[in-house]
Order: structure tokens, then C-alpha cells, then sequence
């Protein structure tokens, strides 16, 4: 893929989803049965990091063998593809929630820990192609875990395509893994941005307003809505900065700018407990660390957002 690289978190996959060839169940469990197949066991949802080699080298994905698994990997495991990497060798995400204690019990002990993907984004030291696929692997293992039944006629469905898709057995209904989108928005005055903060965030933290899209809406009217509910903004031009896989569980973060043509701030929907306009040179001392607000993580696309503004968007 010929995409520059991309500063968001859970960005830059770098696999070949291969789509034109999953479908053909054959090629699928040629790929599964092959000796090149690399397979991460995921323990309710966390994937095996392995440890670091040296002091300050970073950890790995576990990817293992599937021999590695012993009986752990069962005719009825719920297995997702996830792609080919650039050697060409299959890459799988394997549930192994069955286990009570894989850390310490079974083929995986002593191999390294199971690490909930936020906290690993958080820590980062594990490269962010690494990470990117482990947002796929998460959200696809995610997704079928939680659409075991029809939602049709309430039957149970059935795995296809490598987890991409899921078929009813009874109304033959096809159901495919879904993508939540979320707009998440600073909406800017002059030189001054507007932010906001939810009951329980670390103190005096702020970040974006957001919120999810409704059916039947654009991107557009989705900030000024959202603006208006939580902030009572009135906006009256929208520009988009980069979207952000966002697997907790299935949303797609949508990072948008808005002109502001309203500066009185009334916190209508109770979604919000404070929202400010801060100037540029808050933000970007704040950023630096020597500011007066705490800002959202690097691994959130609304870090993303307030160092594009402190840039001058
Ligand atoms: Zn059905």
C-alpha cells in the first residue's frame, strides 16, 4: 500500500486482507492447515505479548505456530483471518477464552502475559503495524463473539469468510461485521478551540466532544448536531482531519475541525460536566506538557485533533 504513514493509533495495517480469496473455503483452510500460519491466541478479547529480548527492545506479538496450541485449539474455536503478511504467510486471530488461566496453566504458560489492547496502545512498545492489527484481530474476534445469533429470526449463524461474514442457517440471512462511526470534533473560534471534560476523567483533563452518528445523517450534520446538544455551538463549516479504528467494541472515529459561528457555551444533553473555549497557546503549551489543561493520550485521535489545531488548523 502506497498511503503515507499515518500518525493515528491503530492505523497503518500493514496486512493483505486478501478479500478476493478468503471466500473460497478451500484456499481459507489450505491457509489455516499450512505450516506458515501464524496464529495470535486472544484471552477474552487480550492478545499473548511475548517479553522483550533485551532492556528497551519492545515487546512482540505472540504469533505461534499452530502446533503451539495443543489441544487449546478445538474444532469448535473461534478462529478469525486476519490477513497475509509481506512474506506471505497467513496471520490468524484464535479465542481461547475457554481457559481459565492460560498465563499460568496449559501450552501458553510461561510464554508471556495477556494484555488488553487500550493498556498496550497506552504503554506502546510494540511497533504500530503491530498494534494496527491487533485493533483488526480485536474487533473481528469481538464482533462474532457477540453475533452468534441471527438478528432476523434469532437462529444461530454461522462463521464465514474467515469471520467476515456470518450466514443463518434457518432464514439464510447474511450479516456482516459492523463499523460504528463516531464523529469526535473540535469546533474553533478565531484562535480559540472548544473542549470538554466527562464526570470521572482524570483531573482537569479535556478533550474533544464526540458522539455517534445517526442513521440518516452526514458527517456535517452529525458535528453540528453533536455541537449543539452537548455544547449549544452553532457551527457553520465542517473539515475532516483522519478517522481512527476504534475496536472498543466496532466504532470508527471520524476526527473533524468546525468553524464556530455561536460562542456562548450551554451544556444542553448532561453529557458533558465542563466545556471551555481554550486559545491556541494554551493548547499547544499543554501539549508540550507545561500548559494548564491535561490533554487526551497520544493514542487517542482527539491528541490527534488538538496538535493539528496548536498547528494552525
Ligand atoms: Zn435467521
Amino acid at each position: 500500500m502506497a498511503l503515507p504513514e499515518n500518525p493515528i493509533m491503530f492505523a497503518n495495517n500493514p496486512l493483505d486482507r486478501a478479500g478476493h480469496l478468503r471466500g473460497d473455503e478451500q484456499w481459507l483452510a489450505g491457509q489455516f492447515a499450512s505450516d506458515t500460519a501464524l496464529l495470535v491466541p486472544m484471552w477474552r478479547l487480550a492478545p499473548l505479548v511475548l517479553p522483550e529480548i533485551a532492556p528497551g527492545e519492545g515487546r512482540d506479538v505472540g504469533w505461534l505456530p499452530r502446533a503451539a496450541f495443543g489441544d487449546q485449539l478445538r474444532p469448535d474455536s473461534l478462529v478469525v483471518f486476519l490477513g497475509l503478511n509481506r512474506r506471505g504467510k497467513p496471520l490468524f486471530a484464535v479465542d481461547i477464552s475457554h481457559m481459565s488461566n492460560p498465563e499460568d496453566m496449559g501450552p501458553f504458560k510461561g510464554l508471556g502475559v495477556f494484555e488488553d489492547l487500550r493498556a498496550l496502545a497506552a504503554i506502546g512498545d510494540m511497533p504500530r503495524t503491530e498494534l494496527a492489527i491487533l485493533a483488526q484481530a480485536k474487533g473481528m474476534l469481538d464482533w462474532n463473539m457477540r453475533h452468534g445469533f441471527c438478528a432476523q429470526c434469532g437462529q444461530a449463524s454461522e462463521i464465514k469468510e474467515g469471520g467476515y461474514k456470518r450466514i443463518c442457517g434457518a432464514c439464510q440471512s447474511e450479516h456482516f461485521p459492523r463499523t460504528d462511526p463516531v464523529v469526535i470534533m473540535l469546533a474553533t473560534h478565531g484562535d480559540d478551540c472548544l473542549i470538554g471534560r466527562q464526570k470521572g476523567w482524570p483531573e482537569n483533563m479535556f478533550s474533544a466532544l464526540a458522539g455517534f452518528m445517526e442513521p440518516g445523517e452526514t458527517i456535517e450534520e452529525a458535528v453540528a448536531r453533536e455541537l449543539m446538544e452537548e455544547a449549544g455551538i452553532e457551527i457553520n463549516s465542517v473539515s475532516y482531519i483522519g478517522t481512527q479504528p476504534w475496536p472498543f467494541p466496532g466504532s470508527l472515529m471520524i476526527g473533524c475541525m468546525a468553524e464556530a459561528q455561536t460562542r456562548e457555551i450551554n451544556m444542553g444533553d448532561d453529557e458533558l460536566e465542563d466545556a471551555k473555549w481554550v486559545s491556541r497557546a494554551d493548547v499547544q503549551s499543554s501539549m508540550a506538557g507545561n500548559g494548564p489543561l491535561g490533554v487526551p493520550p497520544e493514542m487517542a485521535i482527539a491528541f490527534q485533533l488538538m496538535k493539528a489545531f496548536g498547528k494552525g488548523r
